[in-house]
């Protein structure tokens, strides 16, 4: 057993997009996502979101409790996106898709805590950037996605009911379309072509 170690750094979504950018995926290279949500903590648990210090408990309860080599690799809350195992190796979160998948975790307890409002909103547009961000540098196909509980070799109902996949999904595709809409400029184009 040999731990894999953390990043435990937090990033906006704009520096976590700039951060994947310089990452390459040369030994282990992930097919689709997979969302996860605290549960415990919830957000009420949670009133200022994680620090660095809850990242070092969550590293010691994965390697030293749970004998694990890692963890998953994302932690978001409302206000940043963690990074926590490794992007560019496997980590451990869900039994059938650890070598296949990301494991992102929001916090939250979605199965009572609102996804389409309040904090519950921030958690929601950090994962959608950061989902974003992983399926445009991999080429992943954003319908790939899973949540926790398809997973049948897990009985977590997790994340909560709140968390609809699809809209999950359709959000993402359409940050990416927003976003590679930003990088061809109509106006100064057409100022060029013209000129
Ligand atoms: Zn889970």
């Amino acid at each position: 057993m040999s731990w894999k170690g953390i990043v435990g750094e937090s990033f906006t979504q704009s520096t976590f997009d700039n951060y994947c950018h310089q990452l390459k995926w040369i030994n282990w290279r992930p097919n689709f996502i997979t969302l996860h949500n605290t549960a415990i903590p919830s957000l009420a648990q949670r009133p200022n979101g994680f620090k660095k210090s809850h990242m070092a408990n969550l590293e010691a309860y994965y390697r030293d409790q749970k004998g694990w080599k890692a963890g998953p690799h994302l932690f978001i809350d409302d206000l940043a996106i963690w990074v926590f195992t490794p992007l560019t190796v496997s980590g451990t979160h869900s039994p059938s898709w650890n070598k296949v998948s990301i494991g992102a975790e929001m916090l939250g307890d979605f199965e009572t805590e609102s996804f389409s409002s309040g904090r519950g909103l921030k958690v929601r547009k950090n994962t959608v950037a950061a989902i974003a961000t992983l399926s445009a540098i991999l080429g992943l196909d954003t319908s790939a996605m899973k949540l926790h509980y398809e997973d049948p070799l897990t009985d977590h109902a997790c994340p909560g009911k709140n968390v609809r996949k699809q809209e999950v999904i359709d959000e993402v595709n359409q940050l990416i379309v927003e976003r590679h809409a930003g990088d061809h400029d109509a106006a100064g184009l057409g100022n060029v072509l013209s000129g």
